[in-house]
């Protein structure tokens, strides 16, 4: 199958309202263009160099989220670069995106990342944490908190996700509920190639999609 019969299935399948994003890690500009040609409208980055290389070919054809682990050093090139940021975990992150932010006049979109696991070795911030954390960002003026973004525990079987898409809705209700001045809870992006049939039924309306468009990374 080729990109282009990928994305053109996954749009076909996905409910309407619900946002395909094709994770681009490790793919060369080219492959990318091709999901954008078949109708692919964001594309998320977990590395900001490479994200400069796909941009010089690719430009504005499409939004630019990111989605990887965010260094301090790497914040500056970041908010030029980005439309969204999926993996806000802290206040220190956000305080730079912020700080970045207003040197150029930009207010930038962001989710915050939730480790809806609990898992040690994984990014996010925990789900008791999350309230406190969104309300300390919000009265950042650079920056608009406007939904959560998780992983989850990775597993072959697609219906093992579906209790945290579940517990990341709930989380999402809450956090809509606190109403909060500068924040507007609108996105919630989940679901991966595994999971991605599974996440919009529990309320997913960003999907994150990367070997179901372009076939297996030969390098993680
Ligand atoms: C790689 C990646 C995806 C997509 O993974 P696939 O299983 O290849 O669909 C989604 N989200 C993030 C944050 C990723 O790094």
């Amino acid at each position: 199958m080729s990109t282009k019969q990928n994305v053109q299935q996954i749009l076909n399948e996905l409910p309407e309202g619900v946002q395909l994003m094709a994770a681009a890690k490790t793919r060369t500009p080219a492959e990318i263009l091709e999901a954008v040609d078949a109708g692919v409208q964001i594309i998320g980055e977990n590395y900001v160099q490479e994200a400069e290389r796909a941009y010089a070919i690719i430009g504005n054809r499409a939004k630019w989220h990111f989605i990887g682990h965010l260094q301090r050093n790497k914040v500056k090139k970041a908010v030029r670069l980005f439309d969204m940021i999926e993996t806000v975990d802290s206040y220190e992150i956000a305080r730079e995106i912020d700080k970045r932010c207003a040197e150029i006049g930009k207010v930038m979109p962001v989710l915050m990342e939730v480790n809806i696991g609990k898992e040690p070795q994984k990014s996010g911030v925990l789900p008791e944490n999350t309230a406190q954390l969104v309300k300390d960002i919000s009265t950042l003026s650079n920056i608009k908190v406007m939904g959560l973004m998780t992983m989850g525990p990775l597993s072959e079987n697609p219906e093992d996700s579906r209790p945290y898409f579940v517990a990341m809705k709930k989380l999402f209700a809450k956090m809509k509920e606190l109403n909060l001045p500068n924040v507007e809870m609108k996105y919630l992006s989940m679901g991966m190639t595994s999971s991605y049939q599974i996440a919009p039924e529990e309320g997913a309306n960003i999907v994150r999609i990367g070997t179901r468009i372009f076939g297996e990374r030969k390098y993680p």
